[in-house]
């Protein structure tokens, strides 16, 4: 079987490092928010070119701290998109507010600008643009609308570390940003861990008081916290997987060129369209075909992994139901919903594996 993606071989690269790691950390005593962390944290800023970088215990945890630190909560409203991991509606609802939606561009999934203005209302503070399956949202124009109406950008870059929107990295052009290191997104540890990006120290300072329970100094609380802190482990596996970053990201790229030469022009395959003004590191290759369940099954007859993100738009979710939501809203996502499913894409993905692939879509695609 060829899977979707390859956490063993990925991790068996790093594996002599991640073992020298093990024992650094555990000689060293330190094991939550030591040293290693304050590392990674330097680093991730350095690279980002922001101020600040926060880590906390998951990329959930660094919506919903980031939406608590701007003082989002009960009666207000967050535009995010309905196509995307349901966490990033979910931290907004966690915090007491409304996600309100607003459909996707066709072209790249992302949440479409020219939909966002009509979804502002007095109670809106905030919008969540996805930088979904590794492709930056159009963040010059989320940003002018964002200004006009005096709202926080809060980037979802869970899926998009090292990504790049005309020149610059994702994570360091909303007012804050959130990263996951879940084993599966591209820059992934051996557990959960998460980050918070920000060039507004008020908010950095509001945050690392809320991932260890609210304290000003400790034992001295000024606000109900969480205890959402990232592990030494942790923040050293990261600290050689970001050195890695480049060259795996390359290699998502380099696989995705071949995809895209090899399977242009197959009438019933819609493939990814990656914007001349940035560059999408394909966290996931996702493609369109009318005749998704068929395709799905030759792959499986060959013994390729196939998967669908998302299946369910989070509009249509049963736990929003009590949204005023129905099918139909939001056409676009919808629609990407019904014909959207990904093909393997890692770094370590063979050559051999690739031309297999290649050669049973264009088959399937012909037939
Ligand atoms: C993975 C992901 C999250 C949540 O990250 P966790 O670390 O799993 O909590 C949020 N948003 C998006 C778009 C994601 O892909």
């Amino acid at each position: 079987m060829i899977p979707l993606i390859n956490l063993k071989q990925q991790f068996q690269e790093v594996k002599d490092d991640i073992l020298n790691e093990f024992e650094c950390v555990l000689e060293s005593g330190q094991y939550i928010l030591g040293p290693k962390v304050k590392l990674l944290e330097d680093r991730i800023a350095e690279r980002l070119g922001v101020e600040e970088a926060v880590a906390v215990a998951n990329g959930t945890d660094a919506l919903v701290l980031t939406l608590q630190a701007y003082g989002i909560g009960e009666g207000d409203e967050v535009i995010t998109t309905p196509f995307t991991f349901f966490a990033s509606a979910e931290a907004v609802s966690r915090v007491g507010a409304t996600p309100v939606f607003a459909d996707v561009d066709p072209e790249t999934y992302n949440i479409d600008p020219a939909k966002i203005e009509e979804k502002i209302t007095t109670a809106t503070k905030a919008i969540i643009p996805v930088h979904i399956f590794g492709q930056p949202a159009d963040m010059d124009d989320i940003m002018a609308i964002a200004k006009k109406h005096g709202l926080f950008v809060i980037e979802d870059a869970c899926q998009a570390f090292g990504a790049e929107y005309k020149g610059r990295p994702v994570g360091s052009l909303g007012d804050a940003a959130c990263f996951s290191f879940f084993p599966t997104k591209n820059l992934g540890t051996l557990g959960d861990g998460g980050m918070v990006t920000t060039s507004d120290r008020d908010a950095a300072r509001k945050i690392r008081s809320l991932r260890t329970h609210g304290t000003r100094k400790k034992y001295f609380h000024n606000q109900i916290g969480f205890n959402s802190r990232l592990d030494e482990l942790h923040a050293a596996i990261l600290l050689i997987i970001l050195e890695k970053i480049d060259s795996w990201n390359e290699q998502r790229r380099n696989i995705a060129k071949r995809y895209q030469r090899a399977l242009s022009g197959v009438s019933d395959l819609e493939l990814p369209k990656e914007k001349e003004d940035r560059s999408h590191i394909y966290h996931l290759y996702c493609l369109g075909a009318e005749k998704r369940d068929e395709m799905m099954n030759t792959l499986q007859e060959y013994q390729i992994q196939s998967g669908i993100y998302y299946p369910r738009c989070l509009h249509l979710q049963d736990v929003y139901s009590f949204l005023p939501y129905k099918k139909g809203d939001f056409p676009v996502a919808e629609s990407l919903s019904e014909k959207l499913f990904a093909i393997p894409m890692h770094p370590f993905l063979l050559k051999e594996e690739q031309d297999q692939i290649i050669s049973v879509l264009l088959k399937r695609g012909e037939g």
